[in-house]
C-alpha cells in the first residue's frame, strides 16, 4: 500500500509567509498574516490568510494565492466601480 502521497506543493516556511508582507496586488497593500486555515473540501490543502488594506480604506482578508494569481485585487469595490462605469 503506498502511503507516502507527495503534495506539489510544500508547506511554506516563516520567511516565505511574511516575504509578501508590504507588497501590493491591484489595490491591496498586505498589512500581516493573519492565518492559516485547513479547507474542509480539501483535508491536506492549507491555506493561508493576509490582512489586507484597500486602497479605498476597507480591510480585507484574503488567500494568498489568490493574491499572488491576481484573482483577487481589491476588497470588491473595483467590480462596484466596473459596474458603475
Ligand atoms: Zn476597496
Amino acid at each position: 500500500m503506498e502511503l507516502r502521497r507527495q503534495h506539489s506543493r510544500a508547506k511554506l516556511t516563516h520567511d516565505d509567509i511574511v516575504k509578501i508582507v508590504g507588497n501590493k496586488y491591484g489595490r491591496l497593500i498586505v498589512l500581516n498574516f493573519k492565518e492559516k486555515r485547513v479547507e474542509l473540501n480539501y483535508p491536506f490543502r492549507i491555506t493561508y490568510w493576509y490582512e489586507c488594506r484597500c486602497d479605498c480604506g476597507n480591510t480585507h482578508v484574503v488567500r494568498r494565492d489568490r493574491l499572488l494569481k491576481g484573482f483577487t485585487r481589491s476588497c470588491g469595490c473595483i467590480s462596484i466601480i466596473n459596474n458603475e462605469a
